[in-house]
């Protein structure tokens, strides 16, 4: 294998060989030059949810989840009481991560194979008052199913409610637009569907309740309230911001339009799921969700049922042939997942499934087909 491994996980993912170099440069974070590399790319990425009018970007050092627990902080005040929907291992880490920073947290359990409802939401906020906010995962990556985000935000906005989403595994893929859904706050980050590698995430955050979040933060290093009066003052980060990062998603941020923006993202993604979902049919291979609540960002499988299937092998089998793949997430079945994003095509999509077919043989296994 003279490439390096790709990677069909959720995120870091393959990225372009334009990416990786722009990171060849130091840059000092004070600079002018580099102020500039963040201006632009704050630009950039407010046009791709169409918020010029509506919303202001922050990025925020770290992994995603850092700018999930920032987004949290800076947007419900001490008092507030978040509602979750819950279908899956990323809304309870939204939920526990709220309730750690001592924000009430109400829990509303939904079926892991099943998209959050959003009549269910809006019983719940009829029946209590208290609750301020919703946080709303948008492609539960835990699975891949994908949340009813336009509905949910309508409800919200009809019961004076506010909505911070998750968008990190959708967000440049799904289409998401702030001049016709109404959120308080939206976050991704830089390691997902915009190709870039990870290190930081970004939060779109409202105009109209910035100036409301002064002092929530509990925190404050995840204050992103502080963290935008700073950029807006200085231009700079508040704490070194990772340079190099912030180098190679404006380069991936370039190519991302070049490519189409997100109706071509979306394209391509969507390509690469149906060559993943029917080439791994034709192995015996069944997904765990339904095809139409299933967002083309990642598949979860079922396991095979045959006694020589042991995941630790096929991944290491499948990894000797260039491939990485994901373990599941789910507590009562057994599955593994496979990532549909990343600067990959419909090829190493094909790729990938002949070397599962080929491990299949290797194990001894004469098809993928689950226990009913
Ligand atoms: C990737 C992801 C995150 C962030 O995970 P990190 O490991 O902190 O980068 C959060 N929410 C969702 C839905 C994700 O897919």
């Amino acid at each position: 294998m003279d490439r390096d491994a790709i990677l069909l996980t959720p995120g870091p993912l393959t990225t372009t060989l334009r990416t990786k170099l722009a990171m060849l440069k130091d840059w000092g974070s004070w600079d002018a030059d580099f102020n500039a590399v963040t201006a632009g790319l704050r630009e950039r990425l407010l046009d791709i949810v169409h918020g010029q009018e509506t919303h202001v970007v922050v990025p925020l050092q770290g992994s995603g989840t850092f700018s999930v627990e920032a987004a949290v902080a800076t947007l419900v005040p001490h008092n507030g009481h978040v509602l979750v929907p819950d279908n899956g291992a990323y809304c309870k880490r939204a939920a526990k991560l709220a309730q750690m920073m001592g924000r009430q947290a109400t829990v509303l359990p939904v079926p892991e194979d099943a998209p959050i409802s959003a009549a269910a939401v809006e019983a719940q906020l009829k029946a209590d008052p208290s609750i301020t906010h919703v946080i709303l995962i948008h492609c539960e990556t835990g699975t891949g199913v994908e949340n009813p985000l336009a509905e949910v935000a309508a409800v919200c906005e009809r019961h004076g409610r506010g909505l911070v989403v998750d968008a990190m595994s959708s967000f440049a893929a799904l289409p998401i637009d702030a001049r016709r859904v109404r959120f308080d706050a939206l976050i991704a980050a830089s390691g997902k569907c915009l190709e870039g590698v990870p290190g930081m995430g970004f939060v779109f955050i409202r105009r109209a309740v910035l100036d409301g979040c002064a002092g929530n933060s509990q925190s404050l290093a995840m204050d992103l309230h502080d963290q935008h009066v700073y950029m807006g003052k200085t231009g700079q980060w508040r704490f070194t911001p990772p340079t190099h990062v912030v180098a190679a998603l404006a380069e991936a941020v370039a190519q991302f339009v070049e490519e189409g923006g997100q109706p071509a993202r979306l394209a391509r993604y969507t390509d690469n799921c149906r060559t993943l979902v029917d080439g791994m049919a034709k192995l015996g291979f069944k997904p765990f969700l339904a095809p139409e609540v299933q967002a083309p960002i990642i598949v979860t499988f079922h396991a095979p049922a045959h006694p020589a299937y042991d995941f630790k092998r096929f991944y290491a089998a499948a990894k000797a042939r260039g491939f990485i793949l994901y373990p599941g997430k789910l507590t009562q079945v057994e599955t593994f997942r496979v990532g549909c994003i990343g600067a990959i095509g419909r090829n190493e999509m094909q790729q990938a499934v002949n070397a599962v077919a080929d491990v299949l043989r290797e194990m001894g296994i004469p098809n993928g087909a689950p226990a009913l």
